[in-house]
């Protein structure tokens, strides 16, 4: 698959916001859905990590039964046109850095599927909406590929 930018939506901006301004710099994530037009991606639908998700400051772990409800309820509501993309989450830093762990599971998760996944990181420190671009870093993880790639994000 080849990438050469992802875009987000408002609805996805708004989402990392306000879990920001509920967080703050314990983690938070979700999922992200949408899909693929031209070597672009387009983030449309993201998700917190439900009632149960795990926030801690170093560590988040999504609640598998929401987010499993969320995608196929999401998917359905669109027709089809939307699919899983990917993971999001949280760093206590201003430029985030994946973590060793935040890569092994972007890798698992790329075998999972049929084709890619991408992992989105952001850093919660002095975060505001005017900042996504320059505090985040999105990755992508090929499954026939042993390399990681960053995405540009673009501004759009
Ligand atoms: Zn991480």
């Amino acid at each position: 698959m080849q990438i050469e930018k992802i875009i987000f939506s408002s609805q996805a901006l708004h989402m990392f916001q306000s879990e920001i301004e509920t967080y703050g710099v314990v983690e938070t994530g979700g999922v992200m859905l949408g899909y693929i037009f031209e070597e672009t991606i387009y983030v449309e639908k993201v998700s917190n990590g439900g009632s149960k998700a795990i926030h801690e400051y170093l560590y988040f772990r999504a609640d598998n039964n929401y987010i499993e409800m969320f995608i196929d309820m999401e998917v359905a509501n669109s027709g089809g046109k939307l699919r899983y993309l990917g993971e999001w989450h949280t760093h206590p830093q201003i430029n985030p850095e994946p973590s060793e762990l935040d890569l092994d599971s972007l890798g698992e998760i790329a075998d999972s599927t049929v084709d890619f996944c991408i992992g989105l990181i952001l850093g919660a420190v002095d975060y505001s909406t005017e900042c996504f671009w320059k505090q985040s870093v999105c990755i992508i993880k090929n499954k026939d590929s042993n390399k990681f790639q960053v995405i540009q994000i673009t501004r759009d």
